[in-house]
């Protein structure tokens, strides 16, 4: 007897949760095969303070006073012993900069006097540094030592995965654990970066491009979007408003 073929649409309907997390990575990797951290940074220390000026703001901006900024203290030790006004106006385009600048003054003093100057590897230590929460805490991890301590949870990998219908938390605790029991730990951050990229190119905050959008098959949010919306978004297309 021969193997019996079942319609793909079939299949889909019936995939678990976690196949349908696996399918929209597999995706997700096809989409962005490039896919990487928007950051400049030369040093692991680089991305923690990257990283801490991001809340709040877009890579792109930070982007825009990290030279100037590194050129001046460039590493744990400068900026611990920096003056604190003068951190604040090289960040001061990035938003809450007083308590970004005092954060990164503190945390790179605890990192001089207590890990020899160089940033921490575990979640645990990276956590007690002021102004250090798990979202900087696993893009550091990830990207400046490869090490997939956890699921990187910003704005864009909140909204999507809420709309992709795998989690229904709003905190960014909670949805990272529903995020860690779905996908395999060594794509953690693989899974982040690419919904980031998806999130800023068509699963944007008020209007995500749904017709546009290579996930909408596997997407509760997308379908029932295409299903009552398909005029609206016909027109999104006429006016030239999708980016694929
Ligand atoms: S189908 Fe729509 S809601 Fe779902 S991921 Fe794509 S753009 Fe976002």
């Amino acid at each position: 007897m021969g193997t019996k073929i079942i319609p793909v649409s079939v299949t889909r309907k019936s995939l678990s949760q976690q196949q349908r997390a696996l399918e929209i990575l597999s995706r997700l990797q096809r989409l962005y095969p490039d896919a990487t951290c928007s950051l400049n940074y030369s040093t692991p220390l680089q991305l923690l303070v990257a990283t801490i000026l991001s809340a709040q703001c877009t890579d792109e901006r930070v982007n825009k006073v990290t030279p100037a900024l590194f050129a001046k203290f460039p590493d744990a030790a400068s900026l611990a012993n920096a003056d604190l006004a003068e951190i604040e106006n090289l960040v001061r385009s990035t938003g809450f900069y007083r308590n970004k600048a005092k954060n990164i003054q503190a945390a790179c003093q605890m990192i001089v006097s207590k890990y020899d100057s160089v940033v921490p590897r575990t979640m645990e230590q990276l956590l007690e540094l002021p102004g250090v929460a798990r979202k900087t805490s696993n893009v550091v991890l990830a990207h400046a030592y490869g090490i997939n301590a956890g699921v990187t949870v910003d704005t864009h990998v909140k909204r999507l995965s809420q709309r992709l219908g795998l989690t229904k938390f709003a905190d960014p605790l909670p949805i990272e654990k529903d995020l860690m029991q779905l996908l395999p730990q060594p794509h953690w951050e693989n899974w982040s970066i690419r919904l980031i990229y998806h999130g800023r190119a068509v699963c944007k905050a008020r209007s995500p491009l749904c017709q546009a959008c290579d996930l909408s098959d596997l997407c509760p949010t997308g379908k029932k979007t295409l299903m009552t919306e398909p005029t609206k978004q016909s027109m999104a297309t006429i006016d030239g408003d999708m980016v694929k």
